[in-house]
């Protein structure tokens, strides 16, 4: 019922000649149809590799953006000047971003309107660290961040929002969480969503995100309540990228 969705985060990675390289590669292969796939690129290589996805359907995705419309914010960058480039997907509140530019689940709540009023789809980031889960406070963690995240959403735009749930100790560590422990929080923030929204939270896709690759994808995607993936290491390589979204 729900479309799999299949994104690549390149974060800080790939100058222009990099990304329209590995973008080429991707496109050259046979792609799953029914998966969206999503290619979330630094900012300097949007409008390069849009020109390059054109007649596909491969969707461009940035890594941030600011909650302001316009204004005196030195070195940020606004809902529409991503849309005017062709922008579909934000990742909005990424542990990075939590971690070393401060985000919090305000400035995150603040993002994901703006986004959404832009008709951008937030790909909202979760996630509890390492120490957090060993305390067994994972799941009160991901439900205030989901709450916060989704504070005076409205009803309307909750199926416009992908969340990504991405334990912090499973980022670019090699660990993948278990597809039974990551089935289970996906369960939850499901549940959360219902609370908030009734049974809308049916419609709202869940990936999950931390070391995947082609070695665990499938047992991820077997899990019903996952519905995609949010990518790091493995997106920067077409073959395996192009192996996630075949799954
Ligand atoms: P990883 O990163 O796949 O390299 O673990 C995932 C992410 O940070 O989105």
């Amino acid at each position: 019922m729900r479309t799999p969705i299949i994104a690549g985060n390149w974060k800080m990675h790939n100058n222009i000649e990099e990304s329209l390289k590995l973008v080429r590669a991707i496109k050259s292969y046979d792609l799953a149809k029914n998966v969206e796939k999503v290619v979330c690129v630094p900012f300097t290589d949007l409008k390069s590799v849009k020109e390059e996805i054109k007649g596909t359907d491969i969707k461009l995705g940035a890594q941030n953006m600011h909650f302001e419309e316009s204004g005196a914010y030195t070195g940020e960058i606004s809902a529409s000047m991503l849309k005017e480039i062709g922008v579909d997907y934000v990742i909005i509140g990424h542990s990075e971003r939590r971690e070393y530019f401060n985000e919090t689940d305000e400035t995150v709540n603040k993002k994901i309107k703006t986004a959404i009023k832009h008709n951008i789809k937030p790909i909202l980031c979760v996630g509890e660290t390492l120490e957090q889960r060993e305390a067994n406070e994972q799941k009160k963690i991901v439900k205030t961040q989901i709450e916060g995240a989704l504070k005076d959403i409205e009803t309307r735009d909750i199926e416009e929002i992908v969340v990504a749930y991405e334990p912090i100790w499973a980022i670019g560590t090699g660990k993948t969480a278990s597809s039974i422990d990551a089935e289970d929080m996906i369960k939850f923030i499901r549940e959360t969503i219902n609370s908030l929204y009734g049974s809308l939270s049916q419609k709202v896709r869940i990936q999950y995100g931390g070391s995947v690759k082609p070695s665990n994808i499938v047992e991820l995607m077997e899990k019903e309540e996952i519905d995609g993936a949010l990518v790091g290491g493995a997106s920067l390589k077409a073959e395996d990228f192009v192996k996630l979204v075949n799954f």
